[in-house]
């Protein structure tokens, strides 16, 4: 299986180039040539089989040139030792808890698998990658964990000054070993604009190996579909046509989930559910795809103006957008609306659910209220806690702080203060 590039002006390259490159030398996201449906056995019999090997059948095709069946089955062991449990919310709809995972919040799986991959491709060679990834939050902590202590990869992880929360800063501050945090005077768009900046750097590229740890990145964004198998494998047994509700921010998870589908799982339709941050509702709308400067919400992991994987969506669905209007609908929220939601789940169920899971919620009801007769399961990306402030002051109750993050509680930060790309580039280089 190879993987080309989106921008359509580069060569097409092996799963392990597309992992160490990160994205390709015409700056398009790479995309795999081909999505082989998996034969309908497998989803009529996927009850019976594990996460790991339902995980090992998805992804066979994406990786087998690379990664010999021995070494994939490894790397999922490691990856997927822990639960995705579908909670049941009402009749219709259950929430896919994604945030079992060492840092509480989705991204674990993929950033897990990227690192245990990059481990593996950089055993037998001398020279060392480093990861360069710019984070609001979440996908610093995921990254950090991640690739904590595997050989030959350094990470150098970059993050808004005063913008994240406590509990997500010293996720990705106080780990050390091969683990970097480069506190930044400016915001999550400033963070992003040196990393791209990096990329682009010939200076920085013939002196290092860099790769992006974001979900443009092959190896973090296609193992994202496991969840959508996972929850079915739940779900099928309620009998109705299953809908998922996606909280989105870069659209990589959606984006995944829509691989699944075109492996061939049942699905009847994906709602991308967002903040404030409209920009892909209003192209659903219009059909015109504006940028806008990100916008900053209570549900902050999906502050993105401009999400990244958007394009693999329209790819999957040929640029054509009847086509990809059947499949996925998109509507935006704001705090007020996912203030309120919080309190309905909790005053209904006693369920409580993070800003993130509660915009996927939002987005769920409004979709089942012309679509009734379907089952739904929206995404809980992350766990209350990862947004202690915003529960507290909403449901009025404090969750029980878990072990996870009781961990990271009483550890020092460490972290470099750079203000400007020259700070970035200097260190870098040194
Ligand atoms: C990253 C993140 C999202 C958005 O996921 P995308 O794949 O970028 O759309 C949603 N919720 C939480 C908690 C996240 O960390």
């Amino acid at each position: 299986m190879n993987y080309y590039s989106l921008n359509n002006n580069a060569p097409q390259v092996s799963f392990k180039e597309a992992v160490i490159n990160g994205i390709a030398p015409d700056r398009g996201l790479y995309f795999p040539s081909e999505i082989n449906p998996l034969p309908s056995s497998f989803f009529e019999e996927i009850e019976l089989l594990s996460n790991q090997e339902i995980a090992f059948r998805a992804i066979h095709q994406f990786v087998k040139a690379d990664l010999p069946d021995s070494v994939l089955k490894e790397i999922l062991e490691q990856v997927l030792d822990f639960d995705f449990p579908v909670v049941p919310i009402d009749e219709v709809t259950g929430t896919l808890e994604l945030f079992h995972g060492p840092t509480m919040a989705f991204k674990d799986v993929g950033a897990r698998f990227m690192a245990q991959c990059l481990g593996y491709f950089s055993k037998n060679t001398s020279s060392e990658v480093t990861v360069l990834v710019a984070t609001s939050g979440d996908t610093g902590g995921a990254v950090a964990n991640g690739f904590l202590g595997v050989k030959g990869v350094q990470v150098v992880i970059l993050y808004p000054d005063g913008k994240v929360s406590d509990i997500q800063e010293r996720q990705l501050t106080t780990l050390g070993q091969n683990i970097t945090a480069l506190n930044v005077a400016g915001t999550f768009d400033d963070c992003q604009k040196m990393v791209k900046t990096a990329f682009l750097d010939t200076t920085l590229l013939e002196n290092m190996q860099l790769t992006s740890a974001n979900s443009i990145n092959v190896a973090r964004w296609l193992p994202q579909l496991f969840y959508f198998l996972f929850a079915y494998k739940q779900a099928k047994q309620e009998g109705k046509e299953i809908v998922f509700s996606v909280p989105s921010g870069n659209f990589g998870n959606i984006c995944a989930g829509m691989v699944a589908h075109k492996l061939g799982m049942p699905v009847k339709h994906f709602i991308a559910a967002t903040n404030a941050n409209d920009t892909v509702p209003e192209f659903m709308k219009t059909e015109k795809y504006a940028p806008k400067p990100s916008k900053a919400t209570i549900s902050n992991a999906m502050d993105v103006g401009d999400p990244s994987n958007f394009i693999r969506i329209r790819h999957l669905f040929q640029n054509d957008h009847r086509l990809l209007r059947h499949m996925l609908s998109s509507y935006s929220f704001t705090d007020v609306e996912t203030k309120t939601a919080m309190k309905t789940i909790y005053e209904n169920t006693d369920y409580i659910s993070d800003p993130h899971g509660a915009v996927g919620y939002l987005g769920l009801k409004k979709y089942q209220s012309e679509n009734p007769n379907t089952y739904g399961i929206f995404l809980e990306t992350a766990h209350p806690v990862k947004f202690l402030d915003v529960v507290e002051d909403t449901l009025g109750i404090s969750p029980e702080i878990p072990p996870q993050i009781q961990k990271v509680l009483g550890k020092e930060k460490r972290a470099i203060h750079i203000a400007s790309y020259q700070d970035l580039k200097s260190y870098l280089l040194k």
